[in-house]
């Protein structure tokens, strides 16, 4: 969604937003390593202000998110409950602006056009800055052998004895064994 700033009235906008599945693929890059979903819409809730120099939104988005565990890959619902407070400059603006002032406080800084506000852009990003840099399906979670595959969450590796008693060469051995008989 794109709010032009003139169709914002001075009392503000309040925006009610579903988020969805279709919205996060427009945003989610293609090396997503959360393996991002969106089984159920995120609830988006904003008040656009205007103010003199600058617009404020301010909300919350709510709901979850289906991201991929780290270590075993199992896809599993990560909560999402955000607030958003953004602070909108015009781009010659922010580029005035001191740089102290700027890191004043945890307000986010966005800048834009002065003219249109992509809605959706900026919720996708509070989306992607509000994620963990890890995140798994427990903490305690035990990922996967690298060697058989297996979740050892639910199931023994089943490659352990053979690390152990195998030497070198033996993989050599079962390609020899594979190769088709001439
Ligand atoms: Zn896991
Ligand atoms: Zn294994």
């Amino acid at each position: 969604m794109r709010v032009r700033v003139d169709e914002i009235p001075d009392s503000g906008r309040t925006l009610s937003l579903r988020w969805d599945q279709e919205m996060l693929d427009r945003f989610v890059p293609p090396d997503d390593p959360f393996h991002l979903k969106l089984p159920e819409p995120l609830q988006v809730e904003l008040f656009l202000d205007k103010r003199t120099d600058h617009l404020t939104i301010t909300g919350t988005i709510q709901g979850a998110l289906e991201v991929g565990c780290h270590r075993c890959l199992r896809p599993f619902l990560l909560p999402v409950d955000e607030k958003v407070d953004i602070y909108l400059v015009t781009e010659e603006r922010g580029e005035r602006e001191d740089e102290k002032e700027l890191e004043a406080d945890e307000l986010l800084y966005e800048f834009f056009d002065g003219e249109v506000i992509e809605v959706d852009e900026l919720v996708a990003e509070q989306i992607f800055l509000g994620l963990p840099v890890k995140v798994l399906c427990s903490e305690d979670c035990r990922g996967i052998c690298p060697g058989c595959g297996a979740n050892l969450n639910e199931e023994a590796c089943r490659c352990k004895v053979n690390h152990t008693s195998r030497s070198p060469f033996a993989k050599l051995e079962v390609l020899k064994k594979k190769q088709p008989e001439e």
